[in-house]
């Protein structure tokens, strides 16, 4: 049930003695870069000595990793390292992450343990959906499918009809797939007159990369007649695995022996006690390359302070609720696209793909949901339709406090793109 018990359910009193001391050689080493021995230089700290005293450190952000480019927050000799991995850099120096053959390790590690706490095992065949490149997504899940000795399929994203034809080759029983990529699978499998579970083995899927509700995750699950496990992380603490759904599917274990997490108010930046909604915010204990102190995710979620029942001691995190900067500001109301999925999500004959776009319109933040609903609906009479465009008018009116347009579209009428999925449409900065 465990990949390594001593630590996964390590008493908190140990666990926290064992934050302190990597936490404390951590600040000494951090001191060797150029970034942290600047940005320490004004706090009010020259050690550290308990948990606390890392509320005394200012926070680091995505800003500060680009202005540091393309190296200012490594603190060994760059011959010490070996890979390197890069975010998408659409306004100005992409932020870069160094890792030496210790951290890649370690993270392989992780992936591992957090492969094997939601069930795979060595015997299973892991097809991995996920690009491969400067994105962690791809590699990080790869070597931990290794280390944990699955047959690994580096087969990537796209190209479904290939996608199922190595799953019927070579009988694999767990993917990693973007969730809104799972989706469009099982749609293309019953259009394949193919049945998940009978014509296929797969038995589970790791989702992770894109925001999503509990219902397309139900959905998934429905649909590929598999469990969907969540897996969280970020490409500036290493990549996926920094925390993972175990077997009860409710909320991630953060791995607490690597990462030390706070969850902060993201106006005030102060910090929220356990159970609290506010910004995630996270500092690696033990990496050697770059290790990045209180780094400011904005993921908005909360911790669960109750123990979970599959004894692991490591808190968890609720599902990530969205990003801060995904929050939309509609009429000065504060929108999550997350809120409006979770709405969609829960009627029937909704489909799988939507998009929100938000105009201006005399002045006025117009919000409009279009949404693909099932082919059978479309049959029915013009009154049903409308009927079920006002239902779900009202549905969203009592989760967002205002009432959207909704419009309804057939089947594919949305077009599918490739990579990570965009559901927002914001043209109100082009009117
Ligand atoms: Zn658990």
């Amino acid at each position: 049930m465990y990949w390594n018990k001593d630590i996964e359910c390590m008493p908190r009193e140990k666990l926290q003695a064992l934050q302190l001391k990597r936490l404390a050689d951590s600040f000494q080493r951090a001191l060797s870069s150029p970034f942290y021995k600047e940005h320490f230089a004004s706090g009010k700290i020259k050690s550290i000595s308990s948990l606390d005293d890392l509320e005394k450190l200012p926070f680091t952000t995505k800003d500060d990793l680009r202005r540091a480019f393309p190296h200012g927050l490594v603190c060994v000799p760059i011959e010490e390292t070996v890979r390197l991995h890069s975010s998408s850099g659409t306004t100005g120096n992409p932020t870069v992450v160094y890792h030496t053959k210790n951290d890649l390790d370690i993270w392989a590690d992780l992936m591992a343990r957090s492969l094997y706490m939601a069930g795979a095992r060595k015997e299973d065949v892991f097809q991995n959906m996920m690009g491969y490149g400067l994105f962690t997504g791809g590699l990080g899940l790869h070597y931990g499918a290794e280390k944990l000795g699955m047959l690994t399929i580096p087969i990537g994203p796209g190209n479904t009809h290939r996608q199922i034809w190595f799953l019927q080759q070579f009988h694999t029983t767990i993917a990693h797939i973007l969730p809104s990529y799972a989706l469009r699978l099982a749609a293309a499998l019953r259009d394949a007159n193919l049945e998940s579970g009978k014509d296929t083995r797969l038995k589970m899927v790791i989702v992770g990369a894109e925001p999503h509700t509990e219902g397309v995750r139900r959905k998934i699950e429905e649909l590929l007649g598999v469990k969907a496990f969540n897996c969280y992380g970020l490409s500036e603490m290493c990549g996926p695995g920094v925390a993972f759904e175990c077997e009860h599917q409710n909320g991630l274990h953060l791995w607490e022996d690597h990462f030390f997490m706070e969850i902060v108010d993201p106006e005030t930046g102060k910090r929220l006690p356990d159970g609290e909604e506010g910004e995630l915010v996270l500092t690696t204990l033990i990496r050697e390359a770059m290790p990045v102190f209180r780094y400011r995710t904005r993921d908005i979620t909360s911790i669960i302070p109750e123990p979970c029942l599959c004894g692991r001691t490591h808190r968890r995190i609720s599902r990530i609720k969205g990003r801060d900067d995904d929050m939309l500001i509609i009429n000065g109301v504060n929108v999550f696209p997350m809120q409006i999925e979770k709405v969609l999500m829960s009627i029937s004959g909704v489909g799988t793909n939507y998009i929100i776009e938000v105009k201006k319109q005399n002045y006025m933040d117009k919000l409009t949901v279009k949404v693909e609903i099932h082919e059978e609906l479309f049959t029915g009479t013009l009154e049903g339709l409308e009927k079920l465009e006002l239902d779900i008018e009202r549905q969203l009116k009592d989760e967002i406090l205002f009432t959207p347009v909704v419009k309804l579209v057939e089947p594919n009428a949305i077009p599918v793109v490739q990579g990570k999925v965009k559901r927002v449409i914001d043209l109100r900065q082009t009117d």
